[in-house]
């Protein structure tokens, strides 16, 4: 494993009500011994209970975004791996899914306490590996968490039906149970709550797990499989392998004994994952792109849709499907607002997310800076107008100014893309018409936000857009009781809430005949 000393330059290191109480020294060292001495830090893959390299002994090595450092190395798998993770989880689910909802639940409630027992060890961890600040990582284990505990309950909440019968001598019944083995595949904006949002509804319907996470982040995945196991989760139920994402995909695809493919990422590799379902005709739920509007009517409360606007497009760098990806303006109100909107992002402090006061990470890679660069220079080669930011960050490596463009239209990137960083496009409209059709025009529907004091006017528009979710007033709504998903080509299925366990269950029919007595 190969590991550098960080220079920090003198600068403070950072601070969070509760990662410091007990913590003092966040140099990136430091952190990662933190994490080592929990036992927290897994450089293995984990498949039926064991910790394995892979079976040619190839690795990948994991950096830190926001140094290039080298934070660990873990095995690059591919098929012969994945087959194996496949059979132990089609092995355990027979014992797994025959306990009682009481039991899967109480394990289940014991992997949430230790995830929050250890918040502040995977808060290093997103952060060394993602790159987000400390106080959002902090906020995504509490996220992570909260899906763990909802389905911890819901797992005793799994009802039937009872059909009252077309004839007398008949008892119709539906069952629920657990559509088998899952094969989940993760991204790297969310390593902890992407996996639990689906390995939670998951375990607690009687399912047994192969996770795939992303080869950028896949020790918080360890780490939380890790507590799995302690918390009782059997050996089995929750396999871990990463590596070579198209072979692993093929293998998960492949399997008669995968019965469902669930998936986090880019619109175009969940569209490969379903047409790779087919044939085996598993059941499919995805979680993909978004070009999320977020729109200002003139009649906006300024300081409410300027708070909300920024927390929706900054938050992770931009780098969250939910992201605000284009700020429509009303024409009365545009001005004021992008004037306000300015004023709020020049707060917005760049750095390493261990560094107290950062509120924007670098991004994921060079990559990504790539493509916010393309898309800017998109923009401003069509008319728009960079009014704040639009470069490379002086800190170099892949972190980005926070930048605002103005006057962006219907003919550039920002327009018609997720931009995927931290680029916030202010497009003007006229009318609340132009703004739903603008809205609308694109092949994404994840999210979606409206500022506006009209409540008359909130229900026209929410009702209007073509997206699963919308925020009305308000930039963040993302919560492990309500349904996320998204329509058109953001994804099929539902996560989180009530609606999150249907994805992990078949329904069943039974029908009871010739009861009367003979
Ligand atoms: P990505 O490139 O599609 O990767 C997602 C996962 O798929 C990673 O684990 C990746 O592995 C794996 N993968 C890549 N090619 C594969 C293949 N041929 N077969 C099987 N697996 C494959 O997406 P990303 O860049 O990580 O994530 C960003 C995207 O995710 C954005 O579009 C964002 O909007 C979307 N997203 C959506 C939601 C939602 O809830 N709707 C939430 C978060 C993110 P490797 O990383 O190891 O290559």
């Amino acid at each position: 494993m190969a590991m550098r000393r960080v220079a920090f330059h003198g600068r403070h290191l950072l601070s969070s009500p509760h990662l410091f109480r007990r913590h003092m020294n966040t140099e990136p060292m430091a952190a990662l011994d933190r994490i080592r001495n929990s036992g927290l830090l897994k450089t293995q893959g984990l498949v039926g209970g064991k910790w394995i390299d892979s079976y040619d002994g190839k690795k990948i090595e994991v950096q830190n975004p926001a140094t290039g450092d080298v934070i660990a190395s873990v095995p690059c798998m591919g098929s012969k791996e994945t087959t194996d993770a496949i059979s132990s989880a089609y092995s355990t689910y027979s014992s797994w899914s025959k306990l009682t909802a009481a039991e899967r639940s109480k394990a289940l409630r014991n992997w949430y306490d230790l995830i929050i027992k250890h918040k502040d060890e995977l808060a290093l961890l997103i952060t060394l590996e993602q790159g987000k600040p400390i106080k959002e990582a902090l906020g995504e284990v509490n996220y992570g968490a909260s899906f763990i505990e909802f389905f911890s309950e819901e797992a005793k909440r799994i009802y039937g039906d009872i059909i009252p019968a077309p004839l007398s001598d008949r008892r119709l019944l539906v069952l629920k149970q657990p559509v088998g083995v899952v094969g989940a595949i993760t991204p790297w904006n969310f390593p902890l709550a992407m996996i639990t949002r689906k390995v939670g509804p998951a375990l607690a319907c009687g399912c047994t797990v192969v996770v795939k996470p992303s080869e950028y982040t896949p020790l918080t995945a360890l780490a939380a499989a890790d507590l799995a196991l302690q918390a009782g989760i059997p050996p089995g139920a929750l396999n871990i392998v990463m590596g070579n994402a198209p072979e692993i995909g093929d293998a998960l695809l492949k399997s008669t004994q995968v019965r469902k493919i669930t998936f986090t990422g880019s619109t175009a590799v969940g569209k490969k994952l379903m047409e790779g379902s087919a044939s085996t005709v598993k059941k499919v739920s995805l979680e993909l792109g978004g070009n999320a509007p977020c729109i200002v009517f003139d009649d906006a409360d300024i300081d409410v849709a300027v708070k909300g606007s920024l927390a929706a497009k900054f938050r992770n760098s931009g780098q969250t499907c939910v992201c605000a990806n284009r700020i429509l303006v009303q024409e009365g109100i545009y001005e004021e607002f992008a004037k306000a909107f300015v004023k709020a992002v020049q707060g917005v402090q760049v750095g390493n997310g261990l560094v107290e006061g950062t509120s924007q990470g670098p991004l994921i890679n060079e990559a990504a800076v790539q493509k916010v660069e393309k898309f800017v220079n998109d923009a401003t080669s069509k008319g728009a107008n960079v009014i704040l930011g639009g470069r490379r960050h002086s800190l170099g490596k892949t972190f980005y100014e926070p930048t605002v463009v103005s006057n962006v239209n219907r003919d550039m990137l920002l327009f018609k893309d997720e931009v995927f960083g931290p680029v916030a496009p202010l497009v003007p409209f006229k009318t609340e018409e132009d703004a739903i059709s603008m809205a609308n025009d694109t092949n994404a529907g994840l999210a979606a936000y409206v500022f506006t004091k009209s409540i008359p006017r909130s229900w026209r528009v929410s009702e209007a857009l073509e997206y699963g979710l919308v925020g009305v007033n308000e930039g963040i709504i993302s919560t492990e009781v309500a349904p996320f998903g998204g329509v058109k080509q953001s994804g099929l299925g539902r996560e989180g809430s009530k609606y999150g366990m249907d994805e992990y269950l078949e329904v069943k029919y039974v029908c009871m005949g010739n009861l009367k007595e003979t």
